[in-house]
């Protein structure tokens, strides 16, 4: 475990004295967790949940989403909710007393099936070995199953809440979860401060639809649970309709967690997933920004940043208002955050230190 000791504790407190803005972590499991609370994070701003779904789950999600029997279907939701009222559990357990925000599924589903190109390998193998027909008959329809789901633009299509709007049962299941872990907690003394955030929005209706999923669900697990129950529900703004509609989309959240990765990619129409490739760098090195608009805070997003909170504002006044993406941990974006008014920026754990430097140095330097 790494230890902040001496001088730089020292300094780091200093640092806290001044800053106005926030410090909280991305991280997803009780390990890291704990490294953030080292660190000096004042909460989790990001708990990616898609990170607890590799290996087996995500064979699960696959059964969940392609078998119309409702008892193979619910006996796949029931295995889910088991392992992620663990995981929240754990999470919350770790972060006692501070506030944990956590993000239902957001990756394009496509992520959760086989690969479809994988299995067309397979079956070609298991043909020029004489394996068994029933199985090949069998993998060539789950192949074909899961082609149907093929999409030319994933990040642009099934993904975010579009993923809870058509498939519901699954945010009910992650809801249900958190609503268990924190009264399981609450019963034990402790004091969990669970958050829920809403992926991908780009229209109030989106928000309002999962909200209300998401209500009635605490709604019901503190009642069986009989404890009190009071979990916020927030959004990622990570859209520019998202950015320009905030203050119809504020009127459905309690706070808002700027997506800058998201929102850089749709804002230029550049491929976050490309930024190490050829083209993307070598185009915005020569052509565009002398920095790395996926680093730093670009003044073109920042503005939808900006507008986005004054215009929540008007939404919703007692919204809060944060970032939790990669800018969130860079020094430069931390002084056009602070600039901008918001309340906390949420970065790797092992950036905590920096960003609390960077934000107290903001801080001083707008006296
Ligand atoms: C973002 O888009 O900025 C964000 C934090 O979400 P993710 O990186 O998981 O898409
Ligand atoms: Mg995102």
């Amino acid at each position: 475990m790494p230890e902040l000791t001496g001088d730089l504790d020292t300094i780091l407190e200093w640092a806290d004295e001044f800053r106005k803005l926030g410090v909280r972590a991305n991280a997803d499991n009780p390990e890291d967790a704990k490294l953030s609370r080292d660190f000096g994070a004042s909460g989790i701003g990001l708990c990616r949940t898609e990170h607890m779904f590799l290996g087996e789950r995500k064979q699960i999600i696959q059964t969940f989403i392609l078998n119309d029997d409702d008892a193979v279907r619910e006996k796949a939701v029931g295995e889910l909710f088991e392992a992620q009222t663990g995981d929240f559990y754990g999470m919350f357990k770790e972060m006692d007393g501070l506030p944990v925000i956590v993000r239902l599924l957001d990756p394009p589903l496509h992520e959760f099936l086989e690969s479809p190109r994988a299995l067309d390998v397979e079956i070609a193998r298991l043909e020029a070995t004489g394996g068994d027909k029933t199985l090949i008959a069998e993998k060539r329809m789950l192949m074909e199953r899961i082609d149907g789901f093929a999409e030319q633009n994933p990040m642009l299509g099934l993904r975010g809440c579009r993923l809870g709007i058509v498939y519901p049962i699954l945010p009910e299941m992650q809801v249900r979860a958190i609503a268990t872990a924190t009264a399981k907690l609450k019963k034990e003394g402790l004091d969990p401060k669970p958050e829920i955030m809403i992926p991908l929005v780009s229209t109030v209706a989106e928000l309002e639809k999962l909200r209300a999923v998401a209500e009635k669900i605490i709604a019901e697990v503190a009642a069986e649970e009989g404890v009190e129950l009071d979990i916020e529900v927030g959004t990622m703004i990570e859209l520019p309709r998202a950015a320009v509609t905030a203050d119809e989309i504020a009127t459905q959240a309690d706070f808002f967690s700027f997506g800058t990765n998201d929102l850089t990619q749709t804002t230029f129409g550049f491929s976050r997933d490309d930024v190490e490739a050829e083209f993307v760098p070598q185009y915005l090195q020569e052509h565009l920004l002398p920095y790395n608009p996926f680093a730093t805070i670009d003044p073109g997003v920042a503005k939808l940043v900006e507008m986005g909170v004054k215009l929540g504002h008007e939404g919703n006044p007692d919204l809060v208002c944060g970032v939790c993406g990669e800018h969130g941990g860079d020094p430069d974006s931390i002084h056009t955050f602070n600039k901008i008014g918001l309340d906390y920026v949420s970065c790797s754990p092992y950036r905590v230190p920096v960003a609390r430097l960077a934000a107290a140095q903001a801080a001083l330097e707008e006296e």
